[in-house]
């Protein structure tokens, strides 16, 4: 079994992921990297990871694939032998527009990677944990849960909002397990993610509107996670923690 603590981060491979493990690794925690598709990145934040001298595993499962989920697990388990943290963060934005032009498919995406995905992957955690009677959980869900991203994706927000109440849910659910469970809301990051969305430079026309004048880095949505992964964070449960420079 793995001497160091574990932490199982989804969509580690970029992003606010990415940064996570690095700074994870940072303060001692040996770390399963989750990806999709882009294993050369992936690979690079593992060795990031082991630069920091702790181990790191890359694992590739699709969140909204019930049985590769299973099997990212087993395969973790199988390493490490523990499961101390999970970072539920990989997520998805469609292409902007308005609600009434979203097809089916665009839909089940959204919702299959960011509602289902985030289940799938939390309750295995939960499994893992509740044997172990101690865990934590962090939710990445986004300040468009309460903003409600009209015009442009109002079904990515609609699934955050559903981020939230699994993080409410479950908070009160594992409590009584020695488990917390949390979610950070970020704001504007600047991410690969946007580019995702058709607008590469939507932070920077969306800035003005932030009360502190400036899109965040995926550092400063890592830092909030991992203080809640820490035993910093001890009493820390249920909570929703805004890093959006106050928009
Ligand atoms: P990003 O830069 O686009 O990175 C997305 C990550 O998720 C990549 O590692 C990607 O893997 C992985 N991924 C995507 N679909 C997946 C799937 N089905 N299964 C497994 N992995 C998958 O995104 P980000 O901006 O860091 O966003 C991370 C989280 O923060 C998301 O939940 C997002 O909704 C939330 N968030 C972001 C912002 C922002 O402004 N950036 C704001 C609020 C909330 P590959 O590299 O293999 O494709």
């Amino acid at each position: 079994m793995s001497e160091n603590r574990v932490v199982l981060i989804t969509g580690a491979s970029r992003g606010i992921g990415a940064a996570t493990a690095i700074l994870a690794a940072k303060r001692g925690w040996n770390v399963a990297i989750n990806y999709l598709s882009n294993a050369a990145a992936a690979d690079a934040v593992a060795a990031s990871c082991r630069s920091e001298g702790v181990e790191a595993v890359v694992v590739r499962a699709d969140v909204a694939d019930e049985a590769a989920v299973v099997e990212m697990f087993k395969d973790v388990a199988k390493h490490f032998g523990r499961l101390d943290a999970l970072v539920n963060n990989a997520g998805i934005l469609g292409t902007q527009g308005t609600f009434d032009g979203f097809d089916g498919d665009r839909l089940r995406a959204v919702v299959n990677t960011n509602v289902l995905g985030a289940m799938y992957v939390a309750r295995e955690a939960l499994r893992l944990m509740i044997r172990a009677q101690t865990g934590v959980i962090v939710n990445v869900g986004s300040r468009a849960s309460t903003l409600g991203s009209a015009n442009e994706f109002v079904d990515y927000a609609a699934t955050k909002g559903a981020i939230d109440s699994l993080t409410t849910g479950l908070s009160i659910e594992a409590g009584p397990h020695g488990i917390r469970v949390n979610c950070v809301r970020p704001g504007l990051i600047r991410t690969d993610i946007h580019a995702s969305s058709g607008e590469a430079g939507r932070v920077d026309r969306l800035q003005h509107g932030v009360p502190m004048g400036r899109g965040g880095e995926a550092d400063e949505v890592a830092a909030a996670i991992v203080w809640l992964m820490s035993e910093e964070a001890s009493y820390v449960s249920g909570a929703m923690i805004e890093v959006s420079g106050g928009r």
